[in-house]
């Protein structure tokens, strides 16, 4: 049977009229679109447990650090309806900018320590970004539950924490990474890799599997682990690695040495296509 297309509401007006009449638990997923079996994994987890599915659809300005990069974002309103649809959305706001920041919109919301380094060090401004508008959207959906991925690691820890100091009451649910079958990430910014990039991408994933197997044979050094990454990376021309890091899965503080669970993660470049991926220990 072929899912039906979602309803799409564009102005903050029609969103607050269309979820005062919404059955719950309501199940939101923010997403920038261009939507991807990563996208569609959220969306149907949001459905397996919520009444109302909310995707929301916007390419957020106000996180995108190089104006390059918001410009030839991917963007296809009809296809990212049809998908949302078939994962099990019933809501999608897909507003305009004025939508979201009117003439006047003043605020900022930022968290403070686990933003500085990893993303927040390589992107300024990227993560405040984030916050800001998922604080809007978390507050405009007053939903049960938001869905996020563990893709963007950083911005999960980010903006878990800042629903639990702002007393936001959804509860941030945390989705695993989906992978093509070589092994990279899903992303919105794969479809702009030129045929031998792509080729050279899932060089991420081997590194991250690589520093995986010398803790699994008992290294607990970080810099070994962070090295062996690195040598991974160097190993492929066409990758420029911006940061590897091996830090505390909570603090994001680069380990010394690894005692307990511990993030892996890097950010890599290929020309002007930036990709992040990630691997959680213990
Ligand atoms: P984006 O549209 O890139 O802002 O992503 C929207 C949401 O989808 C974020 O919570 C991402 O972490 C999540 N996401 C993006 N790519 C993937 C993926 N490959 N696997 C799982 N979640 C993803």
């Amino acid at each position: 049977m072929a899912a039906s297309l979602p309803r799409v509401v564009r102005t903050r007006v029609e969103l607050r009229a269309a979820l005062a009449a919404a059955p719950r638990p309501v199940g939101l997923v923010p997403t920038m679109g261009a939507l991807h079996e990563g996208h569609a994994s959220l969306i149907r987890r949001a459905a397996s447990e919520s009444r109302t599915v909310l995707v929301t659809i916007f390419v957020n300005p106000l996180q995108f650090n190089e104006k390059a990069d918001f410009e030839k974002y991917p963007r296809d309103e009809a296809a990212d309806l049809r998908a949302a649809g078939a994962a099990g959305a019933t809501l999608v706001w897909m507003p305009a900018v004025e939508d979201v920041y009117p003439a006047g919109f003043q605020t900022t919301v930022r968290v403070a320590g686990l933003t500085e380094p990893l993303e927040g060090a390589a992107r300024p401004g990227h993560l405040e970004g984030v916050t800001t508008i998922v604080a809007i959207l978390l507050g405009m959906a007053g939903a049960e539950r938001a869905y996020f991925g563990q893709k963007d690691a950083q911005q999960l820890l980010v903006v878990r924490r800042m629903a639990g100091d702002l007393g936001i009451g959804t509860e941030i649910v945390s989705c695993p990474i989906v992978r093509e079958a070589d092994g990279l990430a899903l992303s919105s910014r794969n479809v702009r890799l030129a045929p031998e990039q792509r080729a050279a991408a899932p060089v991420l994933r081997r590194a991250l599997l690589a520093a995986r197997a010398r803790y699994e044979a008992g290294e607990r050094d970080g810099e070994a682990l962070r090295g062996a990454m690195r040598d991974v990376l160097a190993a492929e021309p066409l990758a420029a690695p911006e940061y590897v890091s091996c830090a505390d899965p909570e603090t994001l503080a680069e380990l010394a040495t690894v005692t307990g669970p511990a993030l892996l993660s890097m950010a890599v470049r290929f020309g002007a296509v930036r990709l992040i991926d990630n691997e959680p220990l213990g």
